[in-house]
């Protein structure tokens, strides 16, 4: 079938939005002991929206996900999501779409690694020259290791230690993304 925007039917952003409905409950979960338990929602949205409009071809699907992210996502993720995906999709090499990803973050959010955010998990994949299964790797340990971080952005901040033992969603959805970014170049 075709896309609200016309873009043919995408088999890889079809299976995208199904994983990502199925990390829903548990990002939303972790959301809820860090912010107000949208996260999950809030990416499976945006997934599901760029499933529902499809891209005109294999290299036309990270363009069609950033797009969704950036038009029809809130809260937080939703444009900070937007820029790290535009940025994989203009980049000519992957790892080019990490540094720039990262910077535009930073400089959108103005959040530093060490925060509690996302960009536990992107700034450590960054250190890597591509995106490959290291980079994606070390995005999951960083995401992991969000759990002894206090909050200084976002929702959390307000928490205090109430958020310590639980790892940050923003940085396990960002694992989760930069891992299928990854998979979309057949690492
Ligand atoms: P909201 O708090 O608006 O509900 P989401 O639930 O969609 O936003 O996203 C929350 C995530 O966004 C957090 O877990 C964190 O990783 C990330 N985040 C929040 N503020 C910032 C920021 N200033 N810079 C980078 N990431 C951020
Ligand atoms: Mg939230
Ligand atoms: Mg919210």
């Amino acid at each position: 079938g075709t896309g609200a925007r016309g873009g043919a039917s995408s088999p890889w952003l079809d299976a995208l939005a199904e994983r990502f409905e199925g990390h829903r409950a548990a990002l939303d979960a972790l959301d809820q002991r860090s912010g107000d338990g949208d996260m999950g929602t809030n990416i499976a949205h945006g997934v599901r929206r760029a499933s529902e409009r499809g891209a005109e071809g294999p290299d036309r699907e990270l363009e069609a996900l950033a797009g969704a992210f950036l038009d029809e996502v809130g809260g937080s993720s939703g444009p900070l999501f937007g820029l790290v995906l535009s940025e994989f999709a203009r980049a000519e090499r992957r790892g080019e779409g990490l540094r720039r990803g990262l910077e535009a973050v930073q400089r959108a959010g103005g959040a530093r690694p060490g925060d509690r955010t996302m960009l536990d998990a992107l700034a450590p994949a960054a250190e890597h020259e591509d995106l490959d299964a290291a980079a994606v790797r070390a995005a999951v340990e960083g995401a992991e290791a969000t759990k002894d971080l206090r909050g200084r952005r976002g929702r959390a901040s307000y928490l205090g230690d109430r958020v310590l033992g639980s790892p940050d969603p923003g940085a396990v959805a960002m694992a989760l993304m930069l891992q299928a970014v990854a998979e979309h170049d057949g690492v």
